[in-house]
């Protein structure tokens, strides 16, 4: 069966076609500047990236132009829409009530409807464009994979924060954490390298992209989250601020005069490395300048792997020892100055990395010395496949 995964934002909608049994990717691509006006990016497997201009005042038109992208006579890699077995969703939030993927009809369209307030950039997009997939292929089982869900194994005394419980009773206010696709993803085949069974196993997995949180899954379950009720908790980020005392909010709104809402925009989007560094939030850049000798750049991407180091000491004492450390994402699977530092002050675990298994991008293997106490691998995320994989379990 062909499924389409598809992630939906506000202006953007990234989209894959994968096909469920050979588990290749038969198409993808980029829908942007939806709303303004339009632009859409095709590549069909083997064949060249394509970007044209084509109209787009909504979602609707976006996931036509893909519709029409993928069943193209030249191009296309399906003859028609009836190929598309099924349509799998990415979705940001699913607040308490989804602790797993679901079906999508009207009552679970209402239930993450009713999760809008705890993500108010995301999930609004994400339904645009599952109704926007439902006018233009009715009658095509859909999935919504949250990114919640994962972690909603985490024992309350994780995910309580201390505050008033009634904030907990009436707000939901706790902590939720996100990544949850690429966290499970990543601590399975983890798994499945190592050999040993999974619910048996103590893995911290470190995903470490723009957006980046560290999970600590004992025995197959999340059980803490550097994330919490939003993604602006934990690491320090590309552009976010991570833990920082709340308290900075105010003392920072009253001397530059900012109302609440102007603070929570700074700590997502002025903080973390760019803030740090005010150079900018792309790991590559930040290497770049802190090479040419630029010290406020080495201090950003030092103050990552110190946090970094902060969260996996953190968990392992939170599942009392780890058997394994995973790196994922765009840094995690690129920067391995980075992954050298963090695993250099994990003597006391017993890690020890092998520096010419570490000297790799993006590929999937085991970059520990053969004699480390805990094994550390390099696993790069396919948050795609597991929206695939999931999906097809509930269409099946
Ligand atoms: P997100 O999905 O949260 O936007 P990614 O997982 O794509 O983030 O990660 C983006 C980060 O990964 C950036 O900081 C970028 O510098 C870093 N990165 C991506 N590719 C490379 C590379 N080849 N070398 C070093 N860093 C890289």
């Amino acid at each position: 069966m062909n499924i389409l995964v598809i992630n939906c934002g506000s202006s953007s909608l990234k989209y894959q076609l994968i096909n469920s049994e050979s588990e290749e990717v038969l198409a993808k691509g980029l829908c942007e500047r939806i709303g303004i006006d339009g632009q859409l990016t095709y590549q069909p497997e083997n064949g060249k990236k394509e970007t044209s201009d084509i109209a787009m005042p909504t979602h609707t038109e976006a996931i036509n132009a893909v519709i029409r992208a993928l069943t193209n006579e030249a191009t296309g890699v399906i003859k028609s829409l009836s190929e598309v077995g099924a349509v799998g969703h990415r979705v940001v939030h699913g607040g308490e009530k989804f602790t797993s993927s679901c079906l999508i009809n009207e009552a679970s369209i209402k239930a993450i409807e009713e999760c809008n307030d705890l993500a108010p950039l995301h999930n609004p997009a994400n339904l645009i464009g599952i109704r926007a997939c439902e006018e233009l292929m009715p009658g095509v089982p859909m999935v919504a994979v949250f990114d919640t869900a994962f972690h909603q194994t985490m024992p309350e005394v994780a995910y309580i924060y201390g505050l008033p419980y009634e904030y907990y009773e009436k707000y939901k206010v706790r902590r939720y954490g996100f990544h949850g696709t690429s966290h499970s993803y990543v601590s399975k085949r983890v798994a499945e390298i190592t050999g040993k069974p999974y619910d048996q196993m103590k893995i911290v997995v470190c995903h470490l992209g723009n957006g980046a949180s560290i999970s600590a899954v004992n025995c197959g379950k999340s059980v803490d989250t550097s994330m919490g009720l939003t993604p602006l908790e934990g690491l320090v980020m590309g552009t976010r601020s991570g833990d920082i005392d709340p308290a900075i909010m105010e003392y920072i709104a009253k001397k530059e005069n900012k109302n609440i809402e102007e603070m929570t925009a700074v700590l997502n989007k002025k903080s973390g490395m760019l803030g740090i560094s005010g150079v900018s939030s792309d790991g590559r850049d930040l290497e770049a300048a802190a090479a040419s000798g630029n010290k406020r750049a080495e201090l950003a991407l030092d103050a990552f792997n110190y946090r970094v180091i902060k969260y996996i000491g953190a968990y392992a004492a939170v599942m009392n020892g780890v058997d394994a450390i995973a790196f994922t994402a765009g840094i995690g699977e690129n920067n391995k100055a980075m992954r050298q530092a963090v695993c250099d002050s994990l003597s006391y675990l017993g890690v020890k990395l092998d520096p010419e298994k570490n000297d790799v991008r993006g590929e999937e293997r085991i970059i520990s010395a053969d004699d480390s106490k805990a094994q550390v691998l390099l696993v790069p995320t396919n948050e795609e496949l597991a929206i695939a994989r999931e999906t097809l379990a509930l269409v099946k």
